[in-house]
């Protein structure tokens, strides 16, 4: 049977995944299910009219334009969903659980779901909402999304100005799911195309363990901990102005999040953590021709061309002055959706952090949140985060039960 594509969104991430599906697979399905606003209504009259256009760049400066025909554009999910071998979720993190809730009762046996990107508890979603039938299917979670993209004219036209050359992705297979993870890291990699080429890691505990999710709350602790409240007269720089008290925080976390990975693999036999490894060298796999000095984490951050000019979120005061903008999404979503969540897989293995501890405290009390209590996860608003805790995890084995 055909192969039949599934692409959850209505963005600019699901625009470039459709268009990007139809023309790596000219012989699948590619649907789309849109559940915002009328969406699937607008995208679906537009796509009466002539197909979506798609026009991607590329490096050397030369662009390629292709069309695209999506077939079904619905917002009913038992229309396209039944028939899906592989679906894409393409949509801002606050909506996972609104499609997942709506795709779970119509997946069928051995489809792959992935979340296009996905935080850490992307998994536990979709295990919660499915129930014994995620065990049939797969689950994929990609660290970002590997275009930058930007829809020129809804359900019309959508620029694809930059592909990332590697994009990482983990897979959680449920225990009756047949096919090994080889064959679906295959599957995802000929809809991509030739680039971005995907890097599998050898489990999914090792992404949240080695992403820098506690890297913008530790740099704000360690430029405002100490703050007299007195404006100032400049934004700071941000990676440009990271210093040796920051770097040792970070080195520090970075530690942590190793002695969580090694305690994992002592308890949890079979279980491959050599993907956590240490920030600096997270650096130099991610950024490595844009470091001119990677002799430290420090300078490693202060170089990287990626972060040229980057400044602390401020908000300006009556006087032309600055203060810092703790409500950025630096705190509000990298805390409990990342270091939060980093807590809670070190809390699981026994690990001690006090380094993690102290950044939590002082960063939860600056967006009103109260996610720690000492060293422990016992705060009052836990459940809005995604800490395996919330999942009806106890301890490492019940992460990898399924
Ligand atoms: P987007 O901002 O284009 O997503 C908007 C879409 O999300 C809407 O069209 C709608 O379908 C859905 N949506 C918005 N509000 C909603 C609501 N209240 N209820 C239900 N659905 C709603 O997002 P995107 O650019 O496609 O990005 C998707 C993800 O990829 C994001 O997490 C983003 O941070 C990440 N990302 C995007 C890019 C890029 O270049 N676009 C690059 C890297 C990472």
């Amino acid at each position: 049977s055909r192969r039949n594509i599934l692409i959850c969104g209505g963005g600019n991430g699901a625009h470039c995944i459709a268009a990007i599906a139809s023309s790596t697979q000219p012989e699948a399905d590619v649907n789309v299910l849109t559940l915002f606003a009328d969406e699937a209504e607008r995208w679906r009259e537009s796509s009466q009219k002539a197909p979506l256009t798609a026009t991607r760049s590329y490096q050397d400066g030369s662009a390629y334009t292709f069309e695209a025909h999506p077939k079904i554009i619905t917002k009913d999910p038992s229309l396209v969903v039944p028939h899906a071998n592989i679906i894409f979720i393409v949509v801002p993190a606050f909506t996972h659980q609104q499609y997942i809730e709506a795709i779970a009762p119509h997946v069928k046996d051995s489809s792959i779901i992935v979340g296009l990107p996905a935080r850490f508890g992307f998994e536990f979603q979709i295990q919660r909402s499915m129930g014994q039938n995620a065990e049939r299917c797969a689950i994929a979670s990609f660290e970002t999304l590997p275009w930058v993209c930007r829809i020129e004219e809804f359900g019309v036209s959508i620029r694809i100005m930059g592909t990332k050359d590697m994009v990482i992705a983990s897979i959680l297979k449920g225990s009756r799911y047949e096919k090994d993870s080889l064959n679906i890291f295959n599957e995802i990699q000929t809809i991509f195309g030739e680039s971005p080429k995907i890097k599998l890691l050898s489990n999914y505990l090792s992404k949240p363990l080695v992403s820098p999710d506690f890297i913008h709350p530790a740099i704000l602790y360690a430029k405002w901990k100490d703050w007299d409240g007195e404006a100032v007269a400049e934004k700071p720089l941000f990676y440009q102005g990271v210093d040796h008290k920051a770097a040792q925080y970070l080195n520090d976390l970075s530690e942590e999040m190793i002695s969580t990975a090694r305690e994992i693999a002592r308890q949890q036999s079979g279980v491959d953590t050599k993907d956590v490894v240490p920030l600096i060298d997270w650096y130099k796999n991610h950024y490595s021709d844009q470091l001119v000095d990677d002799s430290s984490l420090m300078r490693a951050l202060q170089t990287n061309k990626a972060y040229d000019g980057l400044v602390h979120p401020m908000k300006e005061t009556s006087d032309g002055k600055f203060v810092p903008d703790f409500a950025y999404r630096y705190l509000s979503e990298d805390v409990p959706f990342g270091m939060a969540v980093q807590k809670g897989i070190a809390e699981l293995a026994g690990v001690k952090t006090p380094v993690m501890d102290e950044v939590l405290t002082w960063a939860q009390e600056k967006i009103g949140k109260e996610y720690i209590i000492g060293s422990k996860l016992t705060g009052k608003n836990v459940p809005e985060t995604l800490v395996p805790q919330n999942y009806d995890i106890a301890n490492i084995g019940d992460l990898f039960k399924h």
